[in-house]
């Protein structure tokens, strides 16, 4: 009995020690993202009377790179250079929308094939991949806390737009304690420096503070040791320099040079630990670094290299030079996006920053670092030699440049014309053309519209606010799509649907290809009544826009409306069609299940008799959404409103299609449907697990 015991007990401890090996020799890996966040504010690298004490410390451990810089000066953007290894040009993101390509090498999905745990915890709505601008992002990761809620026309309940760094890092903390025991790969979002409730330093504070909670996290958990843990700033805030109020607009330091630590596992720390690098360095060497600290080969069609070389070849000189770096490529699509403008692209080389606009500039920073002397003039050779570099590097993405997943087709845009838009243009055909208006000319009128999309987004106040900056705005310049974007969104959150309709028809005219403008404008049109025209513009939104329910809500609210309609019997009183709908459409996704618009009761016998396989139909080219179809399911029973909700509701009511007297015919496509819900859900809703 006794041996019996020892030998299970040895045996226990054989199994621990093989865990402890295996953890020792793959590291866990946390990356964590601070939005907004400029190198020149922490105090590791100089800056004075910053409040840093958490990252100070780690600094002490790690290796800092004095001069990292930003691929793109815009969260979206950014990040998915961070996340793929690949410059902007190939990541096919902009700041108003689209959708990480599917064939990218993606860290999160190379570290799960690879055994990793891997979650991510975000603090903002435009890193939400179901209702923000990062569609794709969420490839890969196994959980990926978002979970926020736009505003929404009719809806009264308050919009959800982002979340304090405390309590993301609380979230983050809290999926450590399940998911600790196996290597990890964390990506943890800090958006406090942009969310900015009180002073620029104080919400750096407050992210260093949070930070501060997740290191002692994995203190407290005995893991910090074989964690790998990068902080890096998605960009930087311009904070009115260069008339600049935020970012986006502008590549100079102010929003492209950004703070970086590595703090490798100890299996792999340099001694001492702490390395300064002043060579310059990009963030598209992340996620190749993170794979060189993982043992995992890099994919070629990545496009850094990983830094831990270029860190080594450094930590024995003394690192002040600036000799022997990288030439930094950056640019920024807002300006064309947004307004019509040119895009920018920079040339960070020796010690000069070329930025190539319709008017080139041209500084030596190691005179004048606030890139205050234009010497594109004085300095023509320079300007040439940088403008030379930058084109050869452009010429790499000439193929791919300007390329968009969200394109419209020839039929949608033929659909566009007849509805009486005019001068539709497939838009920026080449993407790295610099050409018509240069951005420095107008960046007053930027920071205004920037400015008044973001409080757009936010109360009832911030609507009228909006309303209020934006109508001079467009009546001076009628051609700004983010501006007619914007105030045509704040006045449908107003209830002012046919002014609304107005400005997006025209921001439509100036994008056609932006889902977010055709959401805006179906849900409008649904209001006034037009449910003919809703459903051609939500049906463009709910292509480009899979996994955002309220898109495929409100189509199926505009199928409902015209393909039940209402009729008046003789006595004039109004019946009610007694044939309800289901629609599914789309891409069935996880995200299904995250708003429950009201509870179906599950013995509740609903009459539904048709199912729609509109988009399976549509986009059949689309694998992934072709096996999971999204669900647009429609009651005619206004009491309970249409329900896109949680997944035992749609079980619901799909088993009531089963019984009800449904034609033969769709029987089988029920049977399959109903497979995969049942298979989704025994698989779980990992990342909106707090909610059922
Ligand atoms: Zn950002």
């Amino acid at each position: 009995m006794i041996r019996r015991v020892v030998a299970r007990a040895s045996l226990i401890f054989l199994c621990l020690s093989f865990s402890f090996a295996a953890a020792a020799s793959k590291p866990n890996l946390v990356v964590i993202t601070l939005d907004s966040t400029r190198a020149d504010r922490m105090s590791f690298l100089g800056a004075k009377g910053a409040h840093t004490p958490n990252l100070d410390r780690l600094a002490g451990e790690s290796i800092v790179f004095a001069h990292a810089y930003a691929q793109a000066p815009g969260s979206v953007v950014s990040h998915a250079t961070i996340l793929s290894g690949a410059y902007p040009q190939s990541t096919g993101m902009t700041e108003i929308g689209g959708t990480l390509s599917s064939s990218l090498p993606y860290l999160p999905d190379l570290l799960k094939s690879q055994g990793y745990r891997t979650a991510a915890f975000v603090g903002s709505i435009d890193l939400d991949p179901w209702s923000g601008l990062a569609q794709g992002f969420d490839r890969g990761f196994q959980t990926y806390d978002a979970g926020f809620r736009p505003a929404i026309p009719g809806d009264a309940r308050p919009p959800l737009t982002e979340r304090r760094g405390d309590q993301v890092a609380a979230r983050a903390i809290a999926w450590l304690d399940h998911n600790a025991q196996q290597q990890f790969f964390l990506w943890v979002h800090i958006s406090d420096a942009r969310a900015r409730r009180a002073s620029y330093d104080s919400a750096i504070a407050a992210a260093d503070a949070a930070i501060g909670k997740l290191l002692s996290a994995l203190q407290q958990r005995k893991i910090y040791e074989n964690t790998a843990v990068i902080i890096v700033a998605d960009h930087g805030e311009s904070l009115g320099a260069h008339g600049e109020d935020a970012h986006g607009v502008f590549l100079y330091d102010e929003t492209i040079h950004v703070p970086l630590l590595i703090k490798l596992p100890a299996s792999q720390a340099a001694k001492p630990p702490t390395v300064r690098v002043s060579a310059k360095v990009r963030l598209v060497d992340i996620a190749p670094t993170l794979l060189e600290i993982a043992a995992i080969p890099i994919p070629s069609q990545m496009q850094g290299q990983s830094l831990l070389r270029i860190a080594k070849s450094k930590s024995s000189g003394s690192g002040s030079g600036i000799n022997g770096d990288q030439p930094v490529y950056s640019r920024t699509d807002l300006p064309q996006h947004g307004f019509g403008w040119s895009p920018l692209e920079s040339w960070r080389a020796g010690k000069y920053l070329y930025i190539r606009a319709p008017k080139p500039e041209l500084y030596d920073l190691t005179v004048d670092p606030g890139a205050a002397h234009n010497l594109a003039q004085s300095s023509k050779a320079t300007l040439d030699t940088m403008a030379a570099q930058l084109e050869s590097f452009d010429r790499h993405f000439s193929g791919e440049a300007g390329k968009s997943s969200a394109e419209l087709s020839s039929s949608e845009m033929q659909k566009l014309v007849s509805l009486g838009y005019i001068g539709l243009q497939k838009s920026s055909a080449s993407a790295a053309a610099v050409a018509g208006t240069d951005p420095k000319d107008k960046i007053a009128t930027a920071n205004k519209v920037l400015e008044a999309a973001s409080t757009g987004d936010q109360s009832k106040a911030g609507f009228a606010m909006a309303i209020a900056a934006l109508t001079p705005v467009v009546s001076a310049d009628p051609n700004l799509y983010l501006a007619q974007y914007a105030l045509g969104a704040a006045l449908a959150r107003k209830g002012q649907y046919t002014e609304a309709a107005k400005h997006l028809h025209k921001a439509i005219e100036l994008q056609p290809d932006s889902a977010w403008a055709h959401y805006e404008m179906g849900a409008s049109l649904l209001k006034t009544g037009d449910f003919k025209t809703a459903v051609v513009h939500l049906e463009i939104a709910t292509g480009r826009l899979p996994a955002f329910i309220p898109a495929h809500q409100a189509l199926a609210e505009a199928y409902e409306h015209l393909g039940a309609p209402r009729t008046r019997n003789s006595s004039g009183t109004e019946q009610k069609s007694r044939k309800p709908h289901v629609h599914f459409s789309g891409a069935f996704d996880q995200s299904v299940g995250t708003r429950t618009e009201g509870a179906l009761p599950p013995r509740r016998r609903r009459l539904v008799y048709s199912v729609t396989l509109r988009s399976l139909r549509r986009h059949p080219q689309r694998s992934h959404h072709a096996t999971h179809p999204p669900i647009h399911i429609v009651s005619h029973d206004k009491a309970h409103g249409i329900f896109s909700g949680g997944h035992n509701h749609i079980v619901a009511v799909v088993q009531t299609v089963l019984l009800e007297r449904l034609q033969a015919i769709w029987l089988k496509i029920c049977f399959d449907v109903l497979g995969e819900l049942v298979g989704r859900i025994a698989r779980g809703c990992p990342h909106y697990g707090d909610k059922f």
